[in-house]
């Protein structure tokens, strides 16, 4: 019998050929569908408007638009090693150095997203205004010049401190790897960076309800990689209320860090999407996206836009989400791209854009005190990182 089953095994014949080529093309098919990333420039702009088309063959009602998006979220959240999310640890939020300017404060700010993990930052509230508020996540994108690096930048701060004069709690914290922490060894440039971005951004959502803000009422906006983070976070947690992602979403550019394409989240062997369907999952919330003409964003008005316009148009809801194209402009979130965004955040969230606007209707940013980045740090000699902190990216325990 033994004998049998080995020549069965090991004697060539046509069927056992065929079962082995079988297996190996399985095999080789499933590992090589698992492991696809998207990356940067990953297709054409004639292959991308293809791909739209191809994927908007897959439903054509409000069901079946559903049940695609429900298998996009579980792919992303698959690709990014978050099934099953990690438990919540307590954020054990430390808050101090709070300084009064005009209309707005502004706080030095840490939580643990995981133990000892610790997320950096800056809290701006109203001055004035009872709660509950609104609360708005401002991540930063990848910008290193010393001058003009992370949330330090100055219309990181111009933003966060108008948002705050206008009535929201504000916060803007430091990606993985990026500010103080990388000064005791964290770094940006790690193979699972997108899997604790995504999870710590999930977790200042979290931190933003422990401060009492509103939940119906609860914002994100980013440019360029925090646009990857705004369009992130939003298609996996819901209880993001409104969203406005900034210069970043494409149908052909993928995003080029390991924090938005360094895991397989676009492509596995039960999903394939791309950055223009995982902002529509935002819909029917409103959304806002700020396109301009001179990066990966230029075709946004004819391509992107529409596709993402006819996902909202199967909730009924065309008009929750907005573009503004700013064909002239560049990579940034510069002046023209904030005030468009303070106007869709305060119609949205019930914020009071008076507060800032100049008699003809302009916003006023001329009153925002920009400070230094070692004012923005949290730890320093009177208030040192804790000594449970882990100090670099191999020692998370998830
Ligand atoms: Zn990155």
């Amino acid at each position: 019998m033994q004998e049998k089953f080995y020549m069965y095994c090991w004697k060539p014949s046509f069927l056992s050929l065929f079962f082995s080529l079988v297996f190996f093309i399985k095999l080789f098919g499933q590992h090589s569908t698992e492991s696809i990333l998207c990356q940067g420039y990953y297709q054409s702009e004639e292959e991308a408007k293809a791909q739209l088309v191809r994927f908007k063959g897959t439903y054509s009602n409000l069901e079946e638009w559903q049940l695609r998006a429900n298998r996009i979220r579980e792919g992303i959240l698959e690709g990014a090693g978050l099934v099953p999310l990690p438990q919540k640890c307590p954020l054990n939020s430390i808050m101090y150095d709070k300084r009064y300017y005009r209309g707005y404060t502004v706080e030095n700010v840490a939580f643990e997203s995981l133990p000892g993990v610790f997320v950096t930052g800056s809290l701006y509230r109203p001055g004035i205004g009872e709660g509950p508020l609104a609360g708005i996540l401002c991540p930063h994108g990848h910008w290193n010049e010393p001058d003009n690096y992370g949330r330090y930048r100055p219309d990181m701060q111009k933003r966060c401190a108008i948002l705050a004069q206008i009535g929201a709690v504000v916060f803007s914290y430091d990606m993985v790897g990026y500010g103080e922490l990388s000064e005791v060894g964290w770094k940006h440039d790690h193979p699972e960076a997108l899997k604790l971005q995504l999870w710590n951004s999930m977790r200042a959502v979290d931190f933003l309800l422990s401060l009492g803000v509103d939940p119906d009422r609860i914002a994100i906006t980013g440019a360029s990689g925090g646009g990857t983070q705004t369009f992130l976070l939003t298609a996996v947690d819901d209880r993001i209320d409104v969203s406005v992602p900034v210069v970043q979403v494409s149908a052909h550019f993928f995003g080029g860090c390991v924090c938005e394409s360094g895991m397989p989240i676009h492509k596995s062997e039960n999903h394939e999407t791309n950055n223009v369907e995982i902002a529509a999952l935002a819909a029917p919330r409103p959304q806002l996206i700020i396109s301009d003409g001179e990066d990966w964003t230029k075709n946004t008005p004819v391509v992107e836009f529409p596709y993402i316009q006819n996902v909202y148009h199967l909730f009924d809801a065309e008009d929750k989400v907005e573009n503004i194209h700013l064909p002239d402009e560049g990579h940034d979130y510069g002046y023209s791209k904030r005030i468009g965004s303070y106007f869709f955040l305060a119609k949205h969230l019930d914020l009071a854009l008076d507060r800032v606007q100049r008699a003809d209707g302009s916003i006023d940013e001329s009153d925002i005190i920009i400070e230094e980045p070692n004012r923005l740090k949290v730890f320093n000699e009177d208030h040192p990182l804790p000594e449970h902190a882990v100090r670099s990216n191999d020692g998370i325990q998830w």
